[in-house]
């Protein structure tokens, strides 16, 4: 039987890429927008010119309602979640000093309570079917600190602390909870840079080059595949955290 996979914020990005990686394997991918509808039909048009189906769902993470209705979508119509990649994600660059108690709960909302209302609302499917992958994008930052990103950077180590304790929690029900911590991933998140800092980030990263969104895809992938990972962090950076 078809695996079937949630993908939150997949409409661009990290999301978009492990989207269409994942569908091409032949997994049913149901791949979460917020906003960017256009931007989610295009990369249900470039699919089904492949004869690959996709189901686009257009749900606000950090809202626990919209999150119950796009599971109840894919259990309705497929009875099962297999997979789950908990990728929707905000950043925003601010002195610590200047982060509102507005900003502060936009960041935890979006970025870590999305995953704990999109993981309670797949566990039930999971521990039935005995089997489950759960994937946690998180970031470098999560695991070093990002300077005037104290927000974002609580919100993607608190991913990790989310995964390692439900790695133990739920091994014993064969599902697999693993985060990944990109380094720097060419996408919408890093326009703000300007092409000097870019290039700069360049000369810090041993492998010589920005991420691409299809980088932490084929990270997605593997961990999807395997069956006995669980609890990791996995950073895929170039060598730039070592
Ligand atoms: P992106 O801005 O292109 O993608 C973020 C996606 O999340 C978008 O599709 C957006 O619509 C979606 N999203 C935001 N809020 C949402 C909400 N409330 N409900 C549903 N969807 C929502 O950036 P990206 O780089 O592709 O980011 C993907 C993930 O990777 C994020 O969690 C980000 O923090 C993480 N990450 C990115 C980098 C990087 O360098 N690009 C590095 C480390 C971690």
């Amino acid at each position: 039987m078809q695996k079937v996979a949630i993908i939150t914020g997949a409409s661009r990005g990290i999301g978009r890429a492990c989207a269409a990686m994942l569908a091409r394997c032949g997994i049913k991918v149901i791949a979460n927008y917020n906003k960017s509808e256009n931007e989610a039909n295009n990369l249900k048009e470039e699919l089904t010119r492949e004869n690959i189906e996709i189901d686009i769902f257009k749900a606000d993470v950090s809202k626990r309602e919209e999150v119950k209705q796009m599971v109840e979508f894919a259990l309705n119509k497929y009875g099962k979640v297999d997979i789950l990649v908990n990728n929707a994600g905000i950043s925003q660059t601010k002195l610590f000093t200047d982060i509102t108690d507005e900003d502060w709960q936009n960041m935890i909302n979006t970025n870590l309570s999305s995953a704990f209302y999109m993981i309670q609302e797949v566990l039930p499917s999971m521990i039935h079917e005995k089997n489950g992958s759960i994937i946690n994008i998180s970031s470098v930052w999560g695991i070093n600190g990002g300077s005037c990103e104290v927000h974002y950077s609580a919100a993607k180590a608190g991913m990790i602390g989310m995964t390692k304790a439900l790695a133990k929690e739920l091994g014993p029900s064969n599902i697999r909870v693993n985060a990944i911590a990109p380094g720097i991933i060419d996408t919408d998140m890093n326009k703000g840079y300007s092409e000097q800092e870019i290039k700069e980030i360049k000369e810090e990263i041993p492998l010589g080059r920005i991420g691409e969104p299809e980088d932490v895809a084929k990270c997605v992938k593997w961990l999807v595949e395997d069956d006995y990972t669980t609890g990791q962090v996995i950073s895929i950076n170039g060598g730039w955290l070592i």
